[in-house]
């Protein structure tokens, strides 16, 4: 449920996948902290989803916007997981080297489905 405080501010005016002006959204507050909020907006139209961080300064407000295909309900869970560092990267490429990737990659794939 979006604050009440939010609810009359036009956070974007055009999707930026669909380009529909004020596009019909679905907007969830992830995360609020004294510094700023973490909003998950969807747009209706074409599914589409940013992950929003806005952030109240003196100079007014600051919003930095990124597409992403993440779900909100997962959105805080890697916005909490930190920066990759390089043994993540080289993990992953173990991982993605590794002979069996492609065929567990659709395992875990068809988990998800059912
Ligand atoms: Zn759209």
């Amino acid at each position: 449920m979006l604050p009440e405080q939010f609810k009359s501010l036009k956070l974007i005016s055009e999707c930026p996948v669909c380009r529909q002006k004020q596009f019909p959204a679905e907007i969830r507050l992830i995360e609020e902290r004294p510094a700023g909020q973490l909003l998950h907006i969807q747009c209706k139209s074409c599914q589409s989803c940013l992950v929003v961080l806005m952030s109240f300064s003196e100079q007014g407000i600051n919003m930095l916007g990124v597409l992403t295909d993440l779900g909100s309900d997962e959105v805080l869970k890697f916005f909490r997981r930190g920066v990759l560092s390089a043994d993540d990267i080289l993990a992953g490429r173990a991982e993605f080297l590794d002979q069996g990737f492609i065929g567990k990659l659709m395992v875990k794939n068809e988990i998800t489905k059912n």
